[in-house]
C-alpha cells in the first residue's frame, strides 16, 4: 500500500507584533516567521478501514480528534467526499521532535504534513495556495507551515508573502522541559493590558504591515546580514509571557551575556532562541549557559534556519 513520509520544520518568529483586533476574535499580525532544521516526521498511508488512526511517540500528544494532525484529516475527507470514500481511511505516524505547547508551531506542522501528505496519497492535485487556504481553516499557522522558508505573515497569521531564504544561520532553541505557555492565555493577557495601543483603522493596520514589509529587519534578510537580523528580533508576547514566567527571561538575559547575535521568545514562548553565527558558537554557548543555569530541566538544541516548509523525504 502506498505511504508518504514527509518532514515537517517547526517555525520561530524573528518579529511578532500584535497590531489590532480582528471582528472574528482574533488578533491582527505582522509576523516574519522562519522555518528550521528541527522537525517532526509524519508517514501517512491508506488503512484500508475507514476511520483515521493516529500513531505518536510522544505521551504528550493527544491521540484523539483534537490533535490538529487529526483534524487536518478529517478536513480532507469533508472537502474530497469522493476521493475518501474511494480510498477509505488513513493511519498518521508522528515522530515528534518538536518540544510540545513550545510556541514552535508543533502542531500546525503536523497538520501542514498531513493536508500535504493527503493530496499526494489521494492524487488530488492541489496546488500550495489551494492547500493553505484549507490549512487556514485548521490554525493560523498552518498556511505559513505548508510552504515555510522565511515569510511575512499578516491577517491573524494566514496571509503569507515569502521572503528572500536567509543561508548560514545557526539557531539555539532553549525550553524548560516542565514549563508550557497557553497560547489563548498569552494572547488574552496582551489584549487586556495593550488592547488601549491597538490599531482600529484598516487602512492604519495595512499601513504598519507595510512599515514592516519595507523595514530594517526584511532589509537585513533580503542582505542575508545576519548581526542586525540578531539585533532586530522582536515579539510583543515577551511583555506578557516575561513577567510571569521570570526563569524565561533570565534564559534570555543567560544567552545575549554570551555575545549571540540576538535572543528573544518564539511565538507565545515558553521556548526561547538565540540566532549564532557558526555551529561552533551555537556547540559553546549551549555548554555554557547550560552549566551556568545547571538545571536538568533545561533542553537545548541546535538547529538551523531551513528555507522550505513541508517536504517529502524517503521512507
Ligand atoms: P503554536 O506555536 O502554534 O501556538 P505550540 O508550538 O505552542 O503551537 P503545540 O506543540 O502545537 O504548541 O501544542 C499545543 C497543544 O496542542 C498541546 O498541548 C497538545 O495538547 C495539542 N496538540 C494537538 N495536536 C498536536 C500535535 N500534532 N502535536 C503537538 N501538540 C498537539
Amino acid at each position: 500500500m502506498q505511504s508518504y513520509c514527509l518532514f515537517a520544520p517547526a517555525k520561530i518568529n524573528l518579529h511578532l507584533e500584535i497590531i489590532g483586533d480582528r471582528p472574528d476574535g482574533y488578533h491582527e499580525l505582522v509576523m516574519i516567521m522562519q522555518s528550521v532544521s528541527l522537525g517532526d516526521i509524519i508517514r501517512i498511508r491508506a488503512n484500508g478501514r475507514e476511520e483515521i488512526r493516529l500513531f505518536c511517540n510522544h505521551p504528550q500528544v493527544p491521540l484523539d480528534d483534537t490533535n490538529l494532525a487529526y483534524k487536518a484529516a478529517r478536513k480532507m475527507q469533508q472537502e474530497y467526499p469522493n476521493a475518501s470514500s474511494r480510498e477509505g481511511g488513513i493511519d498518521i505516524t508522528i515522530e515528534k521532535n518538536i518540544p510540545v505547547a513550545a510556541g514552535l508551531a508543533g502542531g500546525s506542522t503536523d497538520a501542514a504534513a498531513v493536508l500535504v501528505g493527503v493530496n499526494l496519497l489521494w492524487k488530488l492535485g492541489l496546488t500550495v495556495p489551494e492547500l493553505q487556504q484549507i490549512g487556514a481553516t485548521l490554525g493560523s499557522d498552518v498556511p505559513f507551515c505548508i510552504s515555510g522558508g522565511t515569510a511575512l505573515a499578516t491577517g491573524r497569521g494566514e496571509k503569507i508573502e515569502p521572503l528572500p531564504d536567509l543561508q548560514n544561520l545557526w539557531v539555539v532553541l532553549a525550553k524548560y522541559e516542565s514549563l508550557s505557555v497557553s497560547t489563548p492565555w498569552a494572547y488574552k493577557t496582551y489584549r487586556e493590558r495593550y488592547s488601549h495601543q491597538y490599531l482600529s483603522n484598516p487602512e492604519d493596520i495595512q499601513r504598519r504591515a507595510h512599515q514592516i514589509h519595507s523595514g530594517d529587519l526584511v532589509k537585513a534578510i533580503s542582505q542575508n546580514n545576519a548581526r542586525q537580523i540578531g539585533a532586530l528580533l522582536y515579539n510583543d508576547l515577551e511583555k506578557v509571557v516575561l513577567p510571569a514566567y521570570p526563569a524565561v527571561a533570565e534564559l534570555i538575559e543567560a544567552f545575549k551575556r554570551k555575545n549571540v547575535l540576538g535572543c528573544i521568545m518564539s511565538g507565545s514562548g515558553p521556548t526561547v532562541f538565540a540566532l549564532c553565527e557558526s555551529q561552533s558558537q551555537g556547540e559553546e554557548v549551549i555548554s555554557q549557559v547550560t552549566a551556568e543555569i545547571d538545571n536538568p530541566d533545561l533542553h537545548c538544541w541546535l538547529t538551523q534556519v531551513c528555507p522550505h516548509g513541508i517536504m517529502t523525504v524517503e521512507n
